[in-house]
């Protein structure tokens, strides 16, 4: 089966806070390639070029973005609530209506509208729940997470200690939640590396924080985002040590260059770190054509002889390209 393990969908808050989330999290991707100018600091009339960044994300479209390079299922991943951070309102909404989720739209119901894509295409969705132990209570996000699984039936959970500002080794706010997962056996998927907007903190994205939680959470499956970039070597030290942890390549798939990854992927193997354990995905809507991203990864043995490194067998591919993610999620 060929899953991308990490997208995005509907909206992830209330305007403007989103835009302005949206912007600065995309700004210097953009200018690096060339979306948005480089040479001079930019001026608002520049985002024009790049304003259907700021719409909400429908089903249909991820779908058949997907079909279109082959993809079986997709990773859809809800944001966690929160509304203390510069970018007000934040949480997975739905302000179009997409999900007919009946009712006034609002931050709790962020795992509601996850479900509700779930429940209209099964076929194609594996959906992540998300919770924030700061929004409200630690103990209203435990019992959110156990109401997403339980009652709503969502696959597992993705969390944003970096934006959400707490540190994902913090035994009162991130603790109890590990606890919980671990006892409804879920997977969770952890936000680490550089998140590029300016507020979250750099110092709770650092994947090292997640040795504690490897060594307390034997059983618990986590993933590492963005394979923890830039400290990729913290993050391939945790595979090293921790049976229990994977990670996506999604967002370096599009920062690196095709070389790059076959590269990274190569230490990955001299560190011990079977290619089992790495899932491909894009971070979609991505930051350029999934079929660009799809291709530049598929070909990636085309550069084996160049760097002297083997090619990556059928076998690795087959698991980079949604097998790693099977062995994750306990598909
Ligand atoms: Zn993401």
């Amino acid at each position: 089966m060929k899953i991308d393990a990490h997208a995005h969908i509907l909206a992830c808050g209330a305007e403007p806070g989103a835009t302005r989330f949206l912007k600065e999290m995309s700004r210097g991707y953009l200018q690096a390639t060339g979306v948005l100018p480089a040479d001079r600091p930019l001026i608002e009339s520049d985002w024009e070029s790049a304003v259907e960044l700021f719409s909400p994300i429908s089903p249909q479209f991820c779908i058949e973005d997907h079909k279109q390079v082959g993809v079986d299922r997709t990773v859809i991943l809800g944001v966690s609530p929160s509304d203390y951070t510069p970018y007000g309102l934040r949480g997975t909404l739905d302000p179009l209506g997409m999900t007919e989720v009946p009712g006034p739209a609002s931050l709790d119901k962020g795992n509601d509208y996850m479900a509700a894509l779930k429940e209209a295409y099964p076929d194609d969705f594996i959906a992540m729940a998300s919770v924030n132990p700061r929004h409200r209570t630690p103990g209203r996000a435990v019992a959110e997470l156990e109401r997403a699984v339980d009652d709503l039936n969502l696959d597992g959970l993705k969390l944003y200690p970096g934006i959400d500002q707490y540190s994902p080794d913090d035994r009162d706010l991130a603790f109890p939640i590990y606890a919980k997962a671990d006892e409804l056996a879920i997977p969770v998927m952890i936000h680490m590396g550089l998140c590029s907007a300016s507020d979250p903190s750099l110092k709770y994205e650092r994947p090292w924080l997640l040795d504690d939680v490897g060594r307390c959470f034997p059983d618990l499956h986590v993933l590492v985002c963005h394979a923890g970039w830039p400290w990729v070597d913290e993050c391939i030290a945790l595979m090293v040590k921790h049976p229990n942890f994977w990670c996506d390549v999604s967002y370096v798939n599009s920062l690196w260059s095709r070389r790059e990854m076959f590269e990274f992927l190569h230490r990955c193997k001299r560190a011990g770190v079977p290619l089992y354990k790495v899932c491909w995905g894009n971070d979609w809507p991505c930051f350029e054509p999934l079929k660009d991203l799809y291709d530049k990864f598929v070909t990636m043995n085309e550069e084996a002889e160049a760097t002297g490194l083997p090619p990556l067998t059928e076998s690795e591919m087959s698991y980079l390209l949604g097998g790693s993610f099977e062995l994750f999620a306990r598909l």
